[in-house]
């Protein structure tokens, strides 16, 4: 059986800003309205259900409100450096320099939609794991309306 839930309509959205390092128009800083959907796979447990809807939607908004209006940052890509408080980004002729405080730094090269998702996926994998029913799991990323990355893992 699949479990769904639609991040549109259930409000699991974030903004945030990002740079998409070294591209000629996405490379400057800018943002999107995020909205993150959820698949879970799996056989309803001895509760009747794959998983309480209240507490998978409580799960994935605590993910979401750890991006909220924050500056998302790729920590593996070689143009980002950390030194004390500022998280420093090269992106192309320009240098971003930002608060830690105000930045999500995310162990990824790029802030895409598709390593988002491959992020998300973890985060919630990791969250999931003891729920022995979930078999595997999928995430949405969607950088605006209508556009997205789907990631899937197996619990
Ligand atoms: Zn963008």
């Amino acid at each position: 059986m699949q479990m769904e839930l639609d991040g549109w309509r259930l409000r699991l959205i974030f903004s945030a800003a990002h740079v998409m390092i070294g591209h000629a128009k996405c490379g400057r800083l800018h943002g999107h309205d995020y909205a993150i959907s959820v698949r879970l796979e799996g056989e309803p447990g001895p509760d009747g259900v794959i998983m309480d809807f209240g507490l998978i939607k409580d799960i994935v908004r605590g993910i979401t409100e750890e991006l909220d209006h924050k500056f998302l940052v790729g920590v593996n890509n070689e143009n980002v450096s950390i030194k004390g408080d500022v998280v420093s980004v090269r992106s192309g002729e320009s240098m971003y320099q930002i608060p830690i405080r105000d930045c999500a730094t995310l162990e990824i090269e790029q802030t895409t939609a598709e390593e988002i998702s491959k992020w998300f996926s973890k985060r919630l994998r990791d969250q999931l794991s003891r729920f022995e029913n979930i078999e595997s799991l999928s995430v949405k990323v969607e950088e605006g309306v209508g556009q997205g990355i789907w990631h899937s893992v197996d619990l």
